[in-house]
């Protein structure tokens, strides 16, 4: 039975890329604002063509509980964060770099799954930037996942080398942000 669902579903995927799908690497990168919005934006996308979608949040703490977090419950989407809540500026920089580590490989699993259509690795160029996750074993993964599985990095400094690997990169561009003329976060639109 299982032979047979196999080998349906390797049959629609030869008959998916012969139509032209493919997964595509795409980076969102830039010091504007937006980088996390868009690529959820498109998770909203997708799932609304019935693709499987996933998150992984390499800042965020597992509690976080951001607009964004409320709203995936909503509609059924899996997110994991798996930062120690702080930033990349965090000081205890061997447990962040540890929990990149560890946050990597259940991405990386997930990534070979074959269960996604779609995976987002949301701030995950800075533990590429910081060498916490090395490029070549991220590089071999992408190269060896589904070739239609398509994947978000989203983080400002994106490195040469996933910029080069990657299908689809947008960089924004500050031009003003509210922060400089001394408005805080707002809910709903910073978390
Ligand atoms: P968003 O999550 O709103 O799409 P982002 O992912 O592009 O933002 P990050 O670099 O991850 O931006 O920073 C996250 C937070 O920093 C957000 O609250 C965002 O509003 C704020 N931010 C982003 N860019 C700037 C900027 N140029 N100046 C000040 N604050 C910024
Ligand atoms: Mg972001």
């Amino acid at each position: 039975m299982r032979e047979l669902a196999e080998a349906r579903d390797n049959h629609r995927k030869r008959e998916d890329l012969s139509r032209g799908r493919r997964g595509l690497l795409m980076v969102n990168t830039g010091n504007g604002k937006g980088k996390t919005t868009a690529a959820l934006g498109l998770m909203l996308r997708a799932h609304g063509r019935g693709l499987r979608v996933r998150l992984f949040q390499f800042l965020k703490h597992e509690n976080a509980r951001f607009g964004e977090h409320r709203a995936l419950d909503a509609l059924g989407i899996p997110h994991q964060g798996l930062g120690d809540g702080f930033t990349w500026r965090s000081r205890d920089l061997d447990n962040t770099a540890a929990l990149a580590q560890h946050g990597w490989e259940l991405a990386r699993a997930a990534i070979l799954s074959g269960e996604h259509d779609l995976v987002v690795l949301d701030e995950f160029t800075y533990p590429l930037k910081y060498g916490w996750v090395p490029w070549a074993e991220v590089q071999a993964t992408l190269q060896a996942r589904d070739p239609l599985l398509h994947v978000v990095i989203t983080g400002r400094d994106a490195l040469p080398e996933l910029i080069a690997c990657a299908d689809t990169v947008s960089e924004v561009q500050p031009v003003k942000h509210a922060y400089q003329a001394g408005i805080g976060a707002q809910a709903g639109i910073e978390h």
